[in-house]
C-alpha cells in the first residue's frame, strides 16, 4: 500500500491547517485526565469571557450575571432570532458564511461558520477516526443523506481529488435495490479502510448485503455511525455485513464532535471542544469551547444524555458520556399526562424481519400513525396486536393507524427518524 503515505503527503500540502489541528488534537489526548479537565476549564473560562466582550447578543444577556450556572440557556428560537447578533465583533463578514443544519426536526437552522471552523472540524473527525486504527491517508467511503453537504461547496462537496482526499461520498438521499447493489459494488472495488455515514442509509445497505450474500472488502476496520440515533439492531446488522467494529459519532452541524465511541464501545466527550451539561431530565446544553465567530454558550441542542464517572479501558483520558435513546422531539405525550420513550415503540416491532424501514408519528394527542414499508405487508392480525399493547402500555384511549407505504420521505436534512412526537 505504497498509495497511503503518498495520499497523505499530498493531502497535508493540500490542508495544512487541518494537519496542524490534527496535531494538536493529539496533542491534548495524550495529557491525563487531570490535565485535560484543567484545561477544559480553563477553555471554558475564555469562550464565555470572549463572548460577553464581543458579542452583542451575549453582552446583553449576561449583564450582570457572574456564575457560570446562572447563564441564560441558547435556545435554537434565540439562534434563529439573533442570529446576526451572535457573529463575534472580531469577525471577518467577508469570510463568514451561513450554514444550515437540517435539524432532526426537519427545521433548518441558520448558523456562521467559517474555514477555519470547518477545518477544525474535519480534524476533529480524523481523530476520531484514529480511534479505530485508522491513519491519515486510508480510504474512507460516505454515505452522505444531506443534500447540501455533497454539492460543490459542501462538506464533502469540494473540489479536491478522491485520490488525494483518500475520500469518495455517496450521495444517499434516497435509493432502490439497484442503487444498494451499485453501492456494494463500488465498496468493494475501492476496498475503503473506514465507511461512515448516516446509521439509517449503513444499515440499510447492511440489510442488502447480508440478504444477498454480498461479499465486502477486508480491508475495513471500521464503521462511523452518525448524524441519527444508532439502533441495536442497526449496528448488528453493520457488524455482520461488514466484518468489523461500529463507532457511533455525536455531533451536529453547529457544534461538531462532542462525542465518540472508542474500541471499547464508550462513549468519550470531547472536553477540548465542548463543555457538557446534562439537566435533571437529561437535557443536553452544549458550550463549544473553540467557535469564536460564533459563540455557543449553554445551546440547547435537543438531544438528551448523561455523564457518566469512571475510566474506559482504552486508555483515552477524555470522560465518559452515554447517549439516551431518544431526541427530547422523539418522544411521546398521551392526553394522560404520561411521556414514552421512544424506544418503546421501535421494540414492538421487534422481529418482524419483513419490515425494512418504519416511522411512528403522532398526529394527536390520541393518535399515532405507523408508516412501515415491509413485504409482505403486516397482516390485519399484527396491527390488531400492535394496538392491543399500545392500549395496554400507553393509553387506552390512542388510536393506531398502519399506513403501508412504499417509501417514507426523510427530513430536510436527509435523516430518518424512527419515532416523531407532537411538536413542543
Ligand atoms: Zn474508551
Amino acid at each position: 500500500m505504497i498509495e497511503t503515505p503518498l495520499r497523505r503527503w499530498l493531502h497535508r500540502r493540500q490542508r495544512p491547517e487541518r494537519y496542524t489541528r490534527l496535531e494538536e488534537l493529539l496533542a491534548t489526548a495524550r495529557l491525563d485526565r487531570v490535565g485535560i479537565l484543567r484545561k477544559q476549564r480553563d477553555d471554558l473560562a475564555g469562550i464565555v469571557a470572549f463572548a460577553a466582550a464581543h458579542v452583542s447578543y451575549y453582552r446583553r444577556r449576561f449583564a450582570g450575571l457572574t456564575d457560570f450556572a446562572t447563564l441564560p440557556i441558547l435556545t435554537k428560537s434565540d439562534v434563529t432570532a439573533d442570529l446576526d447578533e451572535l457573529l463575534a465583533d472580531t469577525a471577518d463578514r467577508s469570510e463568514a458564511k451561513i450554514g444550515h443544519t437540517g435539524g432532526s426536526t426537519g427545521k433548518p437552522l441558520a448558523f456562521w461558520y467559517d474555514e477555519a471552523k470547518h477545518e477544525l472540524m474535519r480534524a476533529g473527525m480524523m481523530r476520531s477516526y484514529m480511534g479505530s486504527g485508522w491513519r491519515p491517508g486510508q480510504k474512507i467511503l460516505n454515505f452522505w443523506g444531506a443534500r447540501q453537504d455533497t454539492v460543490s461547496g459542501g462538506v464533502f462537496g469540494a473540489g479536491y481529488g478522491d485520490f488525494i482526499a483518500a475520500e469518495r461520498t455517496i450521495a444517499a438521499h434516497e435509493y432502490t435495490e439497484r442503487q444498494l447493489h451499485a453501492w456494494a459494488d463500488t465498496l468493494l472495488r475501492y476496498q475503503p479502510v473506514l465507511l461512515q455515514g448516516y446509521a439509517s442509509i449503513l444499515a440499510e445497505l447492511a440489510r442488502f448485503v447480508i440478504a444477498r450474500r454480498l461479499p465486502m472488502p477486508k480491508s475495513l476496520i471500521g464503521v462511523y455511525s452518525t448524524a441519527e440515533v444508532l439502533e441495536d439492531s442497526q449496528r448488528e446488522l453493520m457488524q455482520r455485513a461488514f466484518s468489523c467494529s461500529v463507532f457511533n459519532q455525536y455531533g451536529s452541524r453547529e457544534i461538531p464532535n462532542i462525542a465518540c465511541e472508542c474500541r471499547h464501545g464508550n462513549m468519550h466527550v470531547f472536553t477540548d471542544m465542548v463543555f457538557l451539561e446534562s439537566a435533571a431530565d437529561e437535557r443536553l446544553l452544549i458550550t463549544s469551547l473553540t467557535n469564536r465567530l460564533m459563540p455557543m454558550i449553554r445551546y440547547e441542542i435537543g438531544d438528551a444524555g448523561r455523564l457518566l464517572d469512571g475510566d474506559c479501558a482504552c486508555g483515552s483520558p477524555f470522560p465518559l458520556m452515554a447517549m439516551s435513546m431518544c431526541r427530547q422531539n422523539d418522544l411521546i405525550r398521551t392526553s394522560g399526562g404520561k411521556t414514552v420513550h421512544p424506544s418503546y415503540f421501535n421494540k414492538l416491532l421487534y422481529g418482524m424481519t419483513q419490515i425494512r424501514q418504519y416511522q411512528w408519528q403522532q398526529t394527536a394527542p390520541d393518535r399515532i400513525v405507523l408508516s412501515v414499508v415491509a413485504s409482505p405487508p403486516l397482516s390485519d392480525d399484527t396491527a390488531g396486536s400492535l394496538q392491543e399493547n399500545i392500549h395496554r402500555d400507553v393509553d387506552a384511549t390512542m388510536s393506531l393507524e398502519l399506513r403501508q407505504v412504499d417509501e417514507i420521505p426523510r427530513t430536510v436534512s436527509g435523516k430518518h427518524r424512527f419515532v416523531i412526537g407532537l411538536p413542543d
